[in-house]
């Protein structure tokens, strides 16, 4: 970390940025850590983006992404302007957190153990935080968040599944944040929604506070190309489009609107490829449960297991010696004993759980 500098703005010292999981230089490692999908996006998806390479990078992009939208809108049963996109959902999660949540000090309510950038961009737009900590099982505590309070708070914003327990909410608990906080926006964050989860984006059209994300990051195969979107009643779509044309009318380029949208189109290898990752969920799940760990259940692309005699911190870093990445948390301390693994290929799964054999074989490190 580089020292503050006088030329900096005051408030770039204190900015807590986020801290990305490793992309590792050597290729050779199963990389199990960053939630990304073992599988490559649909060939359709290059054909399109190969196609666009042909026609017009010398011009701007639609800064509308017109057609991005209204596929996007089409899949989910919406209209083009209850659809707004932008590039990679933290983008999109940013612009939402400067419309919505900045109420003149009023804290923005979240969970403990939550996707960490919220309390990044919390930071970043002086907005306070009032964490709610997860129940015994780690699940949200929507009693607690539901609860009359003295005081209106800014928001609400659930990882639903959440990050990084995998645990989802049924939708009767979203509708009573929804009814619970009707003059805030509910932002529900849909990142994994597509492995399992139950989604909120068929409440849009009654609840003109729901505001709900998505990524093309982890089931469309699209890390790569940074494309996410939101879905919500056309006053909050119009408060991101002022916030996005503040700040960049250009957030998609050609290639990433072209690309994102027959990843929609394409749905048999969507279909394909979540069904894939979700069996290959349920065989490590099994598979982690006979080495000993504790599973949570997950409704996500990843899952969250600790070991009740070995610490977390160390078979990370012993599994990193055999090839394999996931990802360990050192905060809060809560999660402190548990590991993050994305789920790979049932061939990568094979690596992690034979690395995992070998490492629990041979004793642990002297406390
Ligand atoms: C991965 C993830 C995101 C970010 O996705 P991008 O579209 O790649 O920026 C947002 N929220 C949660 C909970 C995530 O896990």
């Amino acid at each position: 970390m580089s020292e503050v500098s006088p030329f900096w703005s005051p408030v770039v010292g204190t900015l807590t940025p986020y801290v990305p999981g490793e992309q590792p230089k050597q290729a050779k490692l199963v990389k199990l850590n960053t939630n990304e999908n073992p599988y490559p996006p649909s060939p359709q998806v290059l054909e399109a983006i190969q196609a666009a390479t042909l026609t017009g990078l010398q011009l701007y992009p639609d800064p509308e992404s017109t057609t991005l939208r209204q596929t996007i809108a089409r899949h989910h049963g919406l209209q083009a302007e209850q659809v707004f996109v932008g590039n990679g959902s933290d983008e999109v999660l940013a612009h939402a957190f400067f419309a919505f949540f900045q109420q003149g000090g009023a804290p923005l309510l979240f969970a403990d153990v939550t996707y960490s950038f919220y309390r990044v961009y919390c930071g970043l737009y002086g907005i306070p935080a009032q964490t709610v900590p997860l129940d015994e099982d780690m699940r949200l505590d929507v009693a607690a968040m539901v609860a009359p309070r003295a005081e209106l708070p800014a928001g609400v914003v659930v990882a639903n599944p959440n990050a990084p327990t995998g645990m989802g909410l049924p939708l009767e608990q979203i509708e009573q944040l929804l009814q619970a906080h009707p003059n805030r926006v509910v932002l529900v964050d849909e990142a994994y929604v597509d492995f399992g989860g139950a989604s909120a984006v068929p409440l849009v059209a009654r609840y003109p506070n729901l505001l709900v994300v998505h990524t093309l990051s982890k089931s469309r195969s699209l890390a790569g190309l940074r494309v996410g979107a939101a879905f919500g009643q056309r006053p909050l779509i119009d408060a991101l489009e002022r916030v996005k044309n503040s700040f960049n009318s250009y957030p998609l380029d050609r290639l990433a609107q072209a690309g994102a949208a027959a990843a929609y189109n394409d749905t048999a290898y969507f279909a394909q490829t979540v069904a894939d990752v979700v069996d290959a969920r349920e065989g490590l799940t099994l598979a982690l449960e006979d080495l000993g760990f504790v599973v949570l259940p997950s409704q996500a692309n990843f899952v969250f297991a600790r070991h009740p005699r070995r610490d977390a911190a160390e078979l990370a870093a012993a599994l990193r010696g055999h090839g394999v990445l996931v990802r360990h948390f050192q905060k809060p301390e809560r999660i402190a004993q548990f590991l993050r693994i994305s789920i790979g290929t049932p061939q990568q799964c094979g690596v992690l759980v034979a690395a995992l054999e070998a490492v629990l074989q041979s004793p642990a490190a002297a406390a």
